[in-house]
């Protein structure tokens, strides 16, 4: 069930806006608000999953299925050939801030290891 008070459930009924980049039935691709690289795309299954951590055996196969969007994504946006970073934040001490599970799509730009 979408929740009233979640940022990217309130982005997927297009109640606040986006720039959106792909969407199927199960998710949304939109850019993110303050990109941390020239192409960052975030990709947000449309079922509200709070952060990686409640997957369960039954939703986690979304994450696979963000991914392979992810992977379509950095073709069409002609990053895939330099290579991307894909990015899970899980909790508030590993950098999430919208609790509404999303797959972080980076690239455009050369990255460094380990990250901040
Ligand atoms: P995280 O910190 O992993 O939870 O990622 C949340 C991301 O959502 C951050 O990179 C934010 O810049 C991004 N964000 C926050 N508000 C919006 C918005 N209204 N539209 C697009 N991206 C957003
Ligand atoms: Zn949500």
């Amino acid at each position: 069930m979408p929740e009233e008070d979640c940022l990217f459930c309130r982005i997927v009924g297009r109640f606040v806006p986006a720039q959106i980049i792909a969407e199927n039935d199960r998710f949304l691709a939109f850019n993110d608000i303050n990109p941390q690289a020239p192409t960052h795309v975030l990709i947000v299954p449309k079922r509200h999953v709070a952060t990686i951590a409640e997957l369960t055996s039954e939703t986690a196969p979304l994450m696979g299925e963000a991914v392979v969007l992810a992977n379509g994504i950095a073709r069409q946006t002609g990053i895939a050939e330099q290579g991307y970073r894909l990015v899970l934040n899980c909790g508030s001490g590993a950098g999430q801030s919208v609790f509404h599970v999303h797959l972080h799509l980076l690239g455009g730009r050369p990255m460094r290891w380990p990250p901040g």
